[in-house]
């Protein structure tokens, strides 16, 4: 098949890589001429495992191109896929602008009954208006498919390969919109992955339930976390007796410093905003997002309990990334972390193995961005994991307590053994393990934001916030060396 995919970004350029892949002549439309210019060039505009292998082999064969001409492909097409962004509005929903300027863009162009696929982020309803911004542009006919996609960042060209599951929206009686998409996907689904075709509100509500129920799992897992460290109890126990349920399933019960990315945040906002804009209250999606919030400052808050004061302090960062395996920090957790340490006065040495050149777009001179892992440490009070990258989990601790000037170890991901930390003399502080300090209750959701106006705060003194260091005493044996 001819297919034009409209937007290169993450999802656009996986898409078309992977339809390319087998067989289809796809050309991938974007309005960026920076990145079309790098694609053509035979770089790659992100990191994505395995994507770069793919781009080259497909171009190669001339069944991939990179193109800013709207028209043309989409004339020369038989399915267009929409792929823009969806970003936040300002208040909360998806702001649908890019959307609805590209269906615009299409029903200028189509010459022949063409299909139109939805693949980007949008609430429900949004076919309805899609169609309606292009059917004011022209009389030919076409069909308009909401196609939500789950793929996953660092896995997504795995993920567009052998999906779970496609969901296909179709307006009713739609057949010849139904029968193009699953002949598109069927060498997808040959493994037996079921092409689930459905009327187009439902498809565009499976994707938002979808990132809102795995939201809730992490910060559901968080609150747990946090309640263990209150309670003296090991999140990894609790985690895998829970997990061993078949009703509940392991995955997605890991603990962290909240979820971060271009989908979770932004989709469980929407959804909250197309619910209330229909006047029903979410209320689990409320808590989920507060909840998370507060959860990016967890880190910091045991930072703080351990140093007092980080005024001066250099503290070490490895992971910038949301995730592993991606170079993306759109609302990453390291944002808002880097952001607390440099207002309370630190200094940050990050490394990353991908987002190195994000991080320095995003704060400049503001922290320094290191080559090497090891390098972050020179002379740090302390390191922080932010991001669980594999080269981070068997590090050379040995170096690493010879290079930081207190070995003090702050895991925001649980990727060491608090046992194994505690024989190697580091302080160690984990997320819901009981291995370190305590806190004798909950700071305020979003304390840090409530200090904003009132400058630097003690932890005790914060506004709203009784979380107080209870101990460091025999309890918590790991804590074997003097503080730095
Ligand atoms: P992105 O920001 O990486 O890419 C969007 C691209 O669209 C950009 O290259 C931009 O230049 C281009 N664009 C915008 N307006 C255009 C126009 N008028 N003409 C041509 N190109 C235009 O976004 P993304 O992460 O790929 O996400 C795209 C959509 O897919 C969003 O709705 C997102 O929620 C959804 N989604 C993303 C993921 C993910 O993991 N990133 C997963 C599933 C779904």
């Amino acid at each position: 098949m001819k297919i034009a995919v409209i937007g290169t970004g993450y999802v656009g350029l996986v898409a078309g890589a992977c339809l390319a892949e087998h067989g289809n002549r796809v050309m991938c439309v974007d309005k960026d001429l920076r990145k079309l210019a790098t694609l053509n060039a035979g770089e790659m505009p992100i990191f994505e495992p395995g994507l770069e292998e793919l781009v080259r082999r497909n171009r190669a064969e001339d069944r991939l191109c990179f193109t800013p001409d709207l028209t043309g492909s989409v004339r020369a097409a038989d399915i267009v896929f929409i792929a823009v962004g969806t970003p936040q509005g300002e208040d909360g929903s998806a702001d649908l602008q890019h959307v609805l300027a590209v269906a615009r863009e299409i029903g200028r162009s189509i010459d022949k009954y063409t299909v139109i696929v939805d693949k980007s982020t949008v609430p429900v309803g949004t076919a309805g208006t899609v169609r309606a911004n292009i059917a004011a542009e022209t009389t030919t006919a076409f069909s308009v498919v909401s196609n939500p996609e789950f793929m996953k960042q660092g896995a997504a060209v795995e993920d567009f390969m052998k999906p779970d599951r496609v969901v296909i929206g179709v307006a009713p009686g739609d057949e010849p919109a139904a029968a193009a998409m699953r002949e598109l996907y069927a060498p997808f689904t040959r493994t037996g992955a079921p092409i689930m075709v459905m009327d187009t509100a439902s498809a565009e509500l499976c994707k938002y339930a979808a990132n809102a129920i795995l939201a809730t799992r992490i910060s559901f897992m968080n609150e747990i976390a946090n309640a263990c460290e209150q309670m003296g109890a090991d999140v990894d126990h609790v985690r895998k007796a829970i997990g061993a349920d078949r009703r509940i399933g392991a995955s997605f019960l890991f603990p962290g410093i909240g979820y971060g990315g271009s989908c979770f945040p932004k989709d469980v906002q929407a959804l909250l905003r197309s619910a209330s804009d229909r006047g029903y209250d979410f209320r689990i999606l409320r808590a989920v997002e507060e909840v998370n919030q507060h959860q990016k400052s967890r880190l910091v808050e045991k930072m703080l309990a351990y140093f007092d004061d980080l005024e001066g302090r250099t503290i070490a960062l490895w992971g910038l990334a949301f995730k592993p395996r991606t170079d993306d920090m759109r609302e990453a957790p390291a944002i808002t972390i880097i952001r607390e340490l440099l207002r309370r006065g630190a200094h940050v040495r990050a490394y990353d193995p991908e987002a190195g050149r994000t991080a320095r777009q995003i704060f400049g001179d503001d922290v320094t961005i290191c080559a090497k892992g090891y390098d972050a440490l020179v002379d740090a009070d302390a390191l922080a994991v932010v991001t669980e990258w594999n080269e981070f989990r068997e590090p050379d601790f040995k170096r690493m307590r010879a290079l930081l000037k207190n070995p003090v170890i702050f895991d925001g991901r649980n990727i060491y053994s608090p046992d194994q930390m505690r024989a190697l003399g580091f302080d160690y502080f984990s997320m819901g393990r009981s291995a370190g300090l305590e806190f004798t209750a909950q700071p305020a959701v979003a304390s840090f934001a409530a200090e904003d106006a009132g400058g630097k705060a003690t932890p005790a003194a914060r506004p709203g916030n009784s979380f107080t260091k209870r101990t460091l005493g025999p309890r918590f044996p790991e804590r074997s060396l003097p503080r730095g």
